[in-house]
């Protein structure tokens, strides 16, 4: 199996990136965010208690998404590989992600971090929710947490797969051909 995670702050390109990188490498997309809004969408349990914390910018509690992932990993024993795209947001997702891996005798392959400023961030997301239909994107203040949360909880995690030697920054900035591109060159190089 081929794993990679696709890592960076909300905004910042990887549900994009993702839809591309799916189609060209025949990976398994396992998007957090995706996977609460279908819970909520279907109000269950799950989906109810997310609910709070997502309107507010802050991140859902690790048990929650780990026990999805969790999940997620073994409905689909047979894909060529995972794309993690939202997951892992905290150090204790990325430790409870390897172990989760470990079982499967698999690994992460790369994390690939799109690096985008943060006044780009909150112009791309205010455009977003002119159209996603996603509350979380139409209210700045909403939007700033998210970034906050992302700065405080999140950016540690590139911490951890770097000390692996597995984090590769690529600029999340210019067009999305560009972008996609620059992805794709890293993958390639470490696919056999
Ligand atoms: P974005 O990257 O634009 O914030 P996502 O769809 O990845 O969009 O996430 C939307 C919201 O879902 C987050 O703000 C957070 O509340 C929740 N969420 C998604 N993934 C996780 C996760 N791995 N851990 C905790 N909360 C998560």
């Amino acid at each position: 199996m081929f794993n990679i995670i696709l890592f960076g702050p909300p905004g910042s390109g990887k549900g994009t990136q993702s839809q591309k990188l799916l189609e060209k490498y025949g990976l398994k997309h396992l998007s957090t965010g995706d996977l609460l809004r279908s819970e909520i969408a279907h109000q269950t349990p799950l989906g109810i208690e997310a609910k709070n914390f997502m309107d507010k910018g802050q991140l859902v509690p690790d048990e929650v998404v780990i026990g999805m992932i969790s999940t997620a990993l073994e409905t689909n024993p047979d894909v060529a590989g995972f794309l993690f795209d939202g997951f892992p947001r905290t150090a204790a997702q990325a430790e409870a992600l390897d172990k989760l891996l470990q079982l499967k005798k698999t690994s992460i392959a790369v994390m690939l971090a799109l690096d985008v400023s943060e006044e780009e961030l909150v112009k791309r997301l205010l455009i977003r929710g002119q159209s996603s239909g996603r509350s979380d994107d139409t209210n700045e203040s909403v939007i700033r947490s998210r970034i906050e949360e992302y700065e405080n909880k999140t950016k540690a995690v590139a911490d951890y797969y770097n000390s692996f030697d597995k984090v590769v920054h690529i600029k999340g900035e210019g067009s999305v051909e560009e972008i996609f591109d620059a992805l794709c060159a890293e993958i390639d190089k470490r696919k056999e």
